[in-house]
């Protein structure tokens, strides 16, 4: 079946994205998916798409998507067709949702926490494994229920292009794991994988925080028929204090319209690139004309690093 599925991966045209969840200004450490992928994608002529990951309400920062978007057009990103916003699309998750339900590719999950903690066989990476209490029809004490992918004891073996192989036994790493959430919002998992695929994504590049979804996402295109992306996860950034650099953790390494050329160049470097010293004060866009002129995958790190700001 994957095979099956490679051979008929069309060989035209890359399509990248960059997907920021709105829950911030942008910081170093998403400036580094932006020029990744941005550069990935069109240094090979391809198209590079934006898309708003306003998945979950709660953590919307309201005015950082449009703030993000300004910045990234003045730091001279240029993206192609329309923004899309994921909150626009809830009504696909649901129509995607109903086909795996129709395959029998789901089930409603009634357990909480407490039940699932109570007898899951032992915890995973990210939390209990979910021991298939409602596999065979809802039997937990909530009245509502979420909504699970059913998982088989499965290998996912991929090449992550910079990573090297990859793989993950999702029945015992991961377990059936939510699309639908019990408070009604849709789950990262489900959005991510329909929205590239209907943006007809070839190339995801993004933080290697997001390595140990993968193998999930590459499942769920299994079970919708359709071939996966490319996969690029690049090297994350740590501040000195040990924390992953991100809008979560403080106000270093947020970028500016100011500090962006700098911010640039130095994302170039963390990427595993050389850009020359006398371009450390050039305008944004001729470093990113450097950038398409001389990014080279092969030298992109695979290690996690330390940055600093001065
Ligand atoms: N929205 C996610 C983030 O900002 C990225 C998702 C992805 O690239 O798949 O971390």
């Amino acid at each position: 079946m994957d095979n099956l599925l490679k051979s008929l991966k069309p060989t035209n045209r890359v399509v990248g994205r960059f997907a920021p969840s709105p829950t911030g200004p942008l910081h170093f450490g998403t400036l580094l998916a932006a020029l990744g992928s941005y550069l990935l994608a069109k240094c090979s002529g391809g198209h590079w798409f934006l898309r708003i990951e306003d998945l979950d309400p709660p953590r919307v920062i309201p005015g950082s998507a449009d703030a993000m978007l300004i910045l990234l057009g003045q730091l001279g990103f240029e993206w192609d067709g329309e923004v899309a916003y994921q909150s626009n699309r809830y009504e696909r998750y649901q129509q995607i949702l109903e086909q795996l339900r129709s395959h029998g590719q789901v089930f409603d999950c009634s357990c909480t926490r407490r039940e699932i903690l109570a007898s899951a066989p032992h915890p995973g990476e990210e939390g209990p494994i979910y021991p298939g209490t409602c596999r065979g029809g809802a039997r937990g004490s909530r009245p509502e229920c979420a909504v699970r992918l059913r998982v088989p004891d499965k290998t996912i073996q991929y090449c992550d292009r910079i990573l090297g192989e990859q793989q993950q036994n999702l029945g015992k790493e991961i377990g059936d794991f939510v699309l639908h959430r019990v408070d009604g919002l849709f789950a990262y998992q489900l959005a991510v994988v329909v929205d590239d695929i209907d943006a007809g994504i070839t190339q995801v590049v993004r933080g290697a925080d997001l390595l140990s979804s993968t193998p999930r996402q590459i499942y769920l295109y299994q079970c919708l028929g359709v071939v996966s992306p490319d996969y690029f996860h690049l090297p994350l950034a740590f501040g000195y204090n040990g924390k992953k650099l991100s809008k979560r953790n403080g106000d270093i390494g947020l970028v500016t319209v100011e500090n962006g050329s700098n911010m640039l160049w130095r994302a170039l470097e963390f990427l595993g690139q050389s850009p020359p010293e006398e371009l450390f004060n050039a305008t944004p866009s001729k470093l990113l004309c450097w950038g398409l002129e001389n990014f080279q995958v092969a030298t992109i790190p695979t290690k996690n690093r330390q940055v600093k700001f001065k």
